[in-house]
């Protein structure tokens, strides 16, 4: 698995442009006419171009070598050529990129244009993530998805012919009217068409989604009432587990499979806590302190910030992100739940380097609490989820929160 360097950076560029809202988004995302389009890009242009200004005025270092670039969304495949071509030009007059970076956009199949894929090989794209979810058609349009499986596979043939051959597929396990056998029907239909990398979410159920905000209030709405149980969700995210293991793709994070050289380089930054840039809609950064601001340096401390997710504000009054410096606490607190999501688990030895043997310490008496309740394994070194810690994981990462406020609080008295 190549690993993401601090000296470079990870640069992701949020597009929240979508031609229809899919039932179960919970994204900052929306269908906008078109000619908001060049105005957002304008808008992104403008915001890269402060970058640099705006991380030297809060001592946070912006390295200039680009090694991951990610257009998110949304849907960036709804862009024009020329959009396109502005907005790469403004990439490389702002970063070098470096000539083996990664560059991925997000499609929806069936929203990319001929001249747009050009658009995007001619500006040094190599990896699609095509966001299929179903490959069954009806459980695709029930969800508000446009495409068919006839389009998915037409698009990878296209994508293919163009040379791009990095190419993830996105699955949701617990569509509405989803069953066993027609999401192993999906993961089967996935793993014949030879890609090198897939993603398999659970159904994410909260008030920020039309299907979510349905569910919970018990209603029927948008086949609400076919939503397969969290018991269902789970053999069906087991079963891909195994069935993408003997077809070549192992799982290497709790949502993430890939085959050995194909795993998302840019992802690795998140998990892995090396820097990166976000620019546009609801777009986070995590940056390192520079040289120059040694008090904030010696502390150790690490700038996160995020910018509007209203896009309102985002093109008309443009203001700087909301920042906050993390103190080792709370980085401490993120290595173990971004280190865990990852099957190679976390490094106790690596922590021990970067943070006190008091908060190691404090951590690893709720390692082993976690380990009697079979959710984690340590063999001494490394600390990783098992298969059921997986399953659990956002009650692993919640007492891992309770330690960094235990210790905060500690501390604090
Ligand atoms: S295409 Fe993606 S971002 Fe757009 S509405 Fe659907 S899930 Fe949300």
């Amino acid at each position: 698995m190549a690993a993401p360097s601090s000296k470079q950076l990870g640069l992701y560029i949020s597009i929240p442009f979508c031609r229809s809202k899919c039932t179960y988004c919970n994204f900052a995302s929306g269908v906008y006419p078109a000619a908001e389009h060049g105005r957002y890009i304008q808008s992104l242009v403008d915001e890269m171009r402060a970058a640099r200004s705006w991380s030297e005025n809060l001592g946070a270092s912006l390295p200039s070598r680009l090694d991951t670039i990610y257009l998110g969304g949304g849907t960036p495949s709804l862009l024009p050529p020329d959009l396109i071509a502005k907005l790469f030009d403004a990439i490389r007059a702002e970063f070098v990129v470096e000539p083996d970076a990664e560059i991925t956009v997000e499609c929806a199949p069936g929203q990319l244009a001929d001249a747009t894929l050009d658009a995007f090989a001619q500006a040094g794209v190599n990896r699609i993530s095509l966001g299929v979810q179903s490959f069954i058609d009806r459980e695709a349009h029930q969800s508000g998805r446009l495409h068919s499986r006839t389009t998915v596979l037409d698009d990878l043939k296209r994508l293919r012919s163009t040379g791009i051959t990095n190419l993830n597929i996105d699955l949701i396990a617990g569509l509405a009217g989803q069953t066993f056998a027609s999401w192993q029907e999906s993961v089967a239909v996935l793993i014949e068409t030879g890609i090198p990398h897939a993603s398999i979410y659970m159904l994410e159920v909260d008030d920020e989604s039309r299907l979510g905000r349905e569910l919970m209030a018990g209603g029927i709405r948008y086949h609400a009432e076919l939503v397969p149980t969290d018991d269902a969700m789970a053999r069906m995210y087991e079963t891909a587990i195994e069935s993408l293991l003997v077809a070549g793709l192992p799982q290497y994070e709790i949502s993430n499979f890939a085959r050995p050289g194909f795993e998302s380089r840019h992802n690795l930054r998140y998990w892995r806590r090396r820097p990166y840039l976000g620019i546009g809609l609801d777009a986070s950064s995590m940056l390192q302190a520079t040289p120059r601001s040694p008090e904030i340096r010696e502390s150790g401390y690490v700038l996160r910030s995020t910018t509007t997710a209203d896009l309102r504000l985002y093109m008309d009054a443009p203001q700087p992100p909301e920042t906050a410096w993390l103190s080792p606490e709370r980085q401490h607190e993120e290595a173990w739940f971004l280190g865990l999501r990852l099957n190679g688990g976390v490094s106790v030895s690596a922590l021990r380097r970067q943070f006190s043997n008091q908060m190691v310490a404090h951590a690893l008496d709720t390692v082993e609490l976690l380990a009697e309740r079979s959710l984690l394994t340590f063999d001494g070194e490394t600390v990783r989820l098992t298969p059921h810690g997986r399953l659990l994981s956002n009650d692993v990462f919640q007492e891992f929160l309770e330690i960094a406020n235990a210790h905060a609080s500690l501390t604090a008295g």
